[in-house]
């Protein structure tokens, strides 16, 4: 169920949330939709709709009620109160945040998801929930569709008063803290290494895994396990980063992200920042779009959006139009034309383009030049006389315990400049 005035239609909005159903095991038995004036205080539908729902409840007997709006807790536990104990009530954040505690494979995954499950829990936490969270039973509820929603916090820690919770989120956090400190270490000695990265964004599904799984591939390099592609959303959860050498010799890391989608409530962007910390300090975004959807456009501006919402604009974005391998050759051609005119259409599947895609990558990275302006302090004259080295200073100014610099950089050093940036345009 949802409301209008989205950025998909709501059949194709419908027809997403079917899909993140099946990727998290449950069976669709029916679907209603309803054109809402205002929003219900009480029940967020309207009354003749909960009737509606409660006579498809006895007749087809379902367990979840899923709506692909997000739900206040007020929301939620009246229409839990109409529907009885055989339902549950859940809404699309719940139920990606449920994908994402069965994907979550490296242990800043799983402390992240754990994290923003309680996080969205503790509004939520009420009698009457836990009183259905222990039937639903079973630790941390796996398996069965019973346990849809309820992954990740066993039912034990769900029972616990809100101020446990409350200590174990802070726990968490600093658990997450730790963890994180590890990674910036990583980081800085790769940025100290000056070995460009690439971040691999794109909406759910798109084929960011397989491309990177090609990229490997095309590089004949020798690597270790191939990147987990599936046709479910979210397979990807924790960042995966592989080196690639680039065609002229030159190398880069490129790293897989999680899939955006759209209406992922922005809270929940935040608690994946080990994937949204490789986005920011990424030198270049290869941005891969699934040009044979049908919502291509709407799907890249989703993209893009989540980008402007967490104030990343100043990245260089190369486009990848991908799955070419499904289009006539016409079609193929037709592209250029499109709604992404420079954009490289390639096949990750197939391995087709993918020589010129990172030709295009290198020559973005090394060769072409972004216009800066930076203010380092003094204790910086290593990035000025990085930037005298490797790019072009137009002006230089020298204030107050710092040095003015306008010129161009090659989009490979931005990540190392940026948080001494001006304006980049
Ligand atoms: P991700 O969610 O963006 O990482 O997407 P995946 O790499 O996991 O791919 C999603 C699905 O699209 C998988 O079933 C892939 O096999 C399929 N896929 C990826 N690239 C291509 C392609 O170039 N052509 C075709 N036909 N299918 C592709
Ligand atoms: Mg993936």
């Amino acid at each position: 169920m949802r409301d209008a005035n989205h950025l998909l239609a709501v059949e194709d909005s419908l027809e997403e949330l079917r899909a993140l159903a099946d990727t998290a095991g449950l069976e669709v038995v029916g679907e209603m939709t309803q054109k809402l004036e205002r929003i219900e205080p009480a029940t967020f539908i309207g009354k003749g709709k909960v009737e509606e729902l409660k006579t498809w409840q006895s007749e087809l007997g379902f367990e979840v009620a899923l709506f692909d709006d997000e739900l206040s807790p007020r929301h939620q536990r009246n229409l839990e109160q109409e529907l009885g104990e055989k339902a549950r009530v859940l809404d699309r954040t719940a139920l990606i945040l449920d994908i994402f505690a069965q994907h979550a494979r490296t242990r800043e995954g799983a402390l992240q998801v754990e994290l923003a499950q309680y996080e969205y829990r503790l509004p939520r936490l009420t009698r009457s929930w836990t009183h259905l969270v222990r039937q639903a039973g079973g630790g941390a509820g796996r398996s069965g569709t019973a346990g849809v929603g309820l992954r990740g916090p066993g039912e034990t820690q769900l029972e616990v008063d809100r101020r446990q919770i409350r200590a174990r989120i802070t726990l968490l956090k600093e658990q997450l803290e730790d963890v994180r400190q590890h990674r910036q270490q990583h980081r800085a000695q790769r940025r100290r290494a000056q070995v460009p990265v690439v971040s691999i964004v794109g909406y759910t599904n798109a084929g960011k895994s397989s491309l990177l799984n090609a990229l490997v591939d095309a590089a004949g390099a020798k690597q270790t396990l191939p990147v987990l592609t599936e046709d479910k959303l979210f397979a990807t959860l924790d960042p995966t980063t592989r080196r690639v050498r680039l065609p002229a010799g030159k190398t880069a890391l490129f790293t897989d992200t999680v899939g955006f989608i759209q209406k992922l409530p922005t809270q929940l962007v935040a608690a994946f920042r080990a994937t949204l910390e490789e986005i920011e300090e990424a030198d270049l975004l290869l941005h891969v779009v699934d040009i044979t959807h049908p919502n291509a456009v709407e799907q890249a501006k989703a993209v893009e959006q989540t980008l402007n919402d967490l104030e990343i604009s100043d990245i260089p974005i190369v486009i990848a139009l991908n799955k070419i391998d499904r289009l006539e050759p016409e079609q193929r051609e037709a592209l250029l034309a499109g709604p992404f005119p420079h954009s490289v259409p390639i096949s990750a599947l197939q391995q087709i383009n993918i020589e010129p895609l990172l030709a295009r990558i290198e020559h973005d990275l090394y060769e072409s030049l972004l216009p800066v302006q930076v203010r380092l302090p003094y204790r910086r004259s290593d990035l000025a006389a990085l930037f005298h080295d490797h790019g072009r200073v137009d002006v230089e100014r020298f204030v107050e315990n710092a040095v003015v610099i306008e010129g161009r950089l090659p989009a490979r050093y931005l990540a190392v400049f940026r948080p001494y940036l001006v304006k980049a345009d």
